[in-house]
């Protein structure tokens, strides 16, 4: 495939004045300048922090002291190799456009998180994971070579091979390493677009444990959604999906179109999503899959990208927004730690609608990227001040009793003394970005919030 030609000859816009931004969660929110930019080469000298979609939930792609970049118009394709599968795109390049191009053509993400609306920068900021990270690892593992505009203003072409430590300190370093301009990765070669997906229910989080590992064993993608609400005998109950890229065989012969959205027109009143309503959606959820196990050929939308069908959902939170709280905890032979956290949520009268449960494999080359062997944890809360800031205290002691970690991408409430106290590799990427950065030009909420050595 030849490289796409310039898209467009667009007039740069002039600075726009500071507006609100907040991240997916929409807490907390901030006022700054947001720049956007075709040209990320030239916008980037005039801004603090580069932000793609905004589909991190909390404080990650929030600027302090600046400007952000926001990349989503530096959206080019800048070379593909059919024979290596190797794939050169602008930092803005989104996952649903890659989706729209290179499936049809064999080949896909090796990596996929849980939406398609996220740019190929903030999946390397973020290290990615997604449900194969037990065969895949993160984005990161995929990444070949990266452009960054550093602090001191140079543009620079980095590998692991040419600057091992600020590569591995920019996979999942938040954008506070520089700008990423262009990433290069390699692709994975399908047989098809469509998924075979498999899927049951489990009685318990023991039946659980064991169902994830079963599963880990035998399918590249894995992943269960479970019902936090469920106490006594039935705590940890959900339901465990599994699946592999159909083989061209059994696949449709069409390649499957992305499906029309609907979207949540406004803010809901906060009841909608009290403790009572997402008991009831668990509860009718995990009736709605019935008892027997279930088979068959899916979309790939549905499988990777279950929410992406509903446009603004995060409006079903109401105004207050929401926090994701996604933590890793190593698990032995039992799910003890698991079960902490969960009678953690019930004594705090929390709820989540969406819960989900994925199994990490080894640590990757990012020096803070988030995954790491055990299960990961990810939970939707509503928002609810103080109420929620204790309950995710009382949850991260936990995971540090536990010996795991935060995922920061999703973070938004974690206390310094916390996030100290369970990342022991925070001082190995602070020596590198003071090596970089020593004037600390990168900033974001977060990198006040819990990663710059002063706040
Ligand atoms: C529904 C949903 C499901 C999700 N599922 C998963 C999942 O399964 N696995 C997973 O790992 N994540 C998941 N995520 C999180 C998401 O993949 C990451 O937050 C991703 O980074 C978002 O990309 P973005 O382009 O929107 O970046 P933003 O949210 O805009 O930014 C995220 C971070 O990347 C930095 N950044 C962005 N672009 C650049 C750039 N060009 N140069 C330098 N830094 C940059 C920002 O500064 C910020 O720190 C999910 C999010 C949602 C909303």
């Amino acid at each position: 495939m030849n490289p796409t030609p310039p898209a467009t000859q667009r007039p740069e816009r002039p600075p726009r004045q500071e507006k609100e931004l907040s991240g997916w969660g929409r807490h907390p929110v901030v006022r700054a300048e947001e720049l956007e930019s075709e040209d990320l080469a030239r916008a980037s000298r005039d801004a603090v922090l580069s932000r793609g979609l905004g589909r991190s939930y909390g404080d990650a792609s929030l600027p302090v002291g600046g400007a952000a970049l926001n990349t989503r118009r530096a959206d080019r394709i800048l070379g593909f190799d059919p024979a290596t599968g190797v794939l050169r795109a602008e930092a803005g390049f989104s996952l649903q456009a890659l989706n729209a191009i290179f499936p049809a053509r064999g080949f896909a993400t090796p990596v996929s998180p849980g939406t398609q609306y996220v740019t190929l920068g903030g999946m390397v900021a973020s290290d990615v994971h997604g449900k194969n990270h037990h065969v895949a690892g993160c984005i990161g593992e995929h990444v070949r070579a990266l452009r960054m505009r550093i602090a001191d203003g140079r543009v620079l072409d980095i590998s692991e091979e040419s600057e091992p430590e600020l590569f591995r300190a920019t996979l999942g370093g938040m954008g506070l390493t520089g700008h990423l301009l262009e990433v290069e990765l390699t692709l994975e070669r399908i047989p098809s677009f469509w998924i075979h997906q498999h899927s049951r229910r489990v009685a318990n989080l023991d039946e659980l444990h064991d169902a994830m590992r079963e599963a880990s064993a035998q399918w590249p993608f894995s992943m269960a959604w479970l019902d936090t609400t469920a106490r006594g005998a039935s705590l940890g109950r959900g339901i465990v999906i599994v699946g592999r890229y159909a083989g061209e065989d059994e696949a449709p012969a069409d390649i499957p179109q992305m499906r029309e959205r609907i979207a949540v027109p406004f803010d809901l009143p906060s009841w909608f999503v009290a403790r009572w309503s997402i008991e009831l959606f668990n509860f009718l959820y995990y009736r709605w899959h019935g008892a027997r196990e279930q088979e068959g050929i899916v979309h790939p939308q549905s499988f990777f990208y279950p929410l992406d069908a509903i446009r603004h959902w995060n409006r079903l939170y109401g105004k207050r927004g929401f926090v994701q709280y996604q933590c890793v905890v190593p698990t032995g032979e039992r799910p003890t730690a698991f079960r902490k956290l969960l009678e953690i949520m019930s004594q705090h009268g929390g709820a989540s609608p969406v819960s989900v449960i994925k199994d990490c494999g080894a640590a990757g080359r990012g020096t803070l990227s988030f995954p790491m062997p055990g299960m990961s944890l990810a939970l939707d809360i509503p928002y609810r001040p103080g109420r929620t800031e204790a309950l995710v205290d009382a949850l991260n002691e936990q995971v540090i009793e536990a010996g795991g970690r935060i995922y920061l991408t999703k973070d938004a409430l974690t206390k310094r003394a916390h996030f100290e106290r369970m990342e022991t590799r925070l001082p190995a990427w602070r020596e590198v970005r003071r090596k970089w950065d020593p004037e600390g030009r990168f900033a974001s909420a977060l990198s006040r919030r819990l990663l710059d050595e002063t706040p």
